[in-house]
C-alpha cells in the first residue's frame, strides 16, 4: 500500500457571494497514477466550488504549495540511469533538453526541484523505469 502523498496552501481570499475573507485551499495529490492539482473553496454562506485538473497547476497556485508546504529534489547518482532519467525529464515533464543535460552533466545530480508530490511522482516513474531516484524534502 503506497501512502497517499498530497501537498497543500491556503491562499487569501474572498467569497463571490457574500464578499466575506476566507481561504482558497489548494493543493497537489497523486491519484490513480497521474499528477493532479485542485482548488477548493467554501463559505460560510453556502458558496463553494472545486476545480481542477491533470499535470501542473498553474504558477501561481505552484508558488504558494512551494512556499506553504516546502520543496523537494529528487538526486540520482547512477550514471548508467543517465538516458532513461533525461527521457523522463524532456519527454515526460517537457523541460528543454539544453537544461536536463546540464542538470545531469555531474553526478550525483539534482535532476528534479518542486514540490513533494512532484518529487514523488517522478521518483515513482523512475522506479517503474527501474531506476533508483533519492528524494530529499525540505520544511516550509
Ligand atoms: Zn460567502
Amino acid at each position: 500500500m503506497v501512502p497517499a502523498v498530497i501537498s497543500k496552501a491556503k491562499v487569501a481570499s474572498q467569497c463571490a457571494t457574500c464578499r466575506k475573507g476566507s481561504f482558497l485551499e489548494v493543493g497537489q495529490e497523486i491519484v490513480g497514477g497521474q499528477l493532479k492539482w485542485f482548488e477548493r473553496f467554501s463559505c460560510v454562506c453556502g458558496h463553494g466550488f472545486e476545480t481542477g485538473g491533470v499535470g501542473l497547476p498553474s504558477p501561481g497556485i505552484r508558488k504558494s504549495i512551494l512556499t506553504q508546504s516546502g520543496r523537494a529534489e529528487v538526486w540520482v547518482d547512477d550514471a548508467q540511469a543517465v538516458p532513461k532519467v533525461l527521457v523522463l525529464l524532456v519527454k515526460g515533464l517537457g523541460m528543454p533538453e539544453a537544461e536536463a543535460t546540464r542538470r545531469l552533466a555531474k553526478l550525483p545530480a539534482v535532476a528534479f526541484e518542486g514540490t513533494h508530490v512532484e518529487a514523488e511522482f517522478i521518483t515513482r516513474a523512475l522506479q517503474q523505469g527501474s531506476v533508483v531516484a533519492r528524494v530529499v524534502n525540505h520544511l516550509p
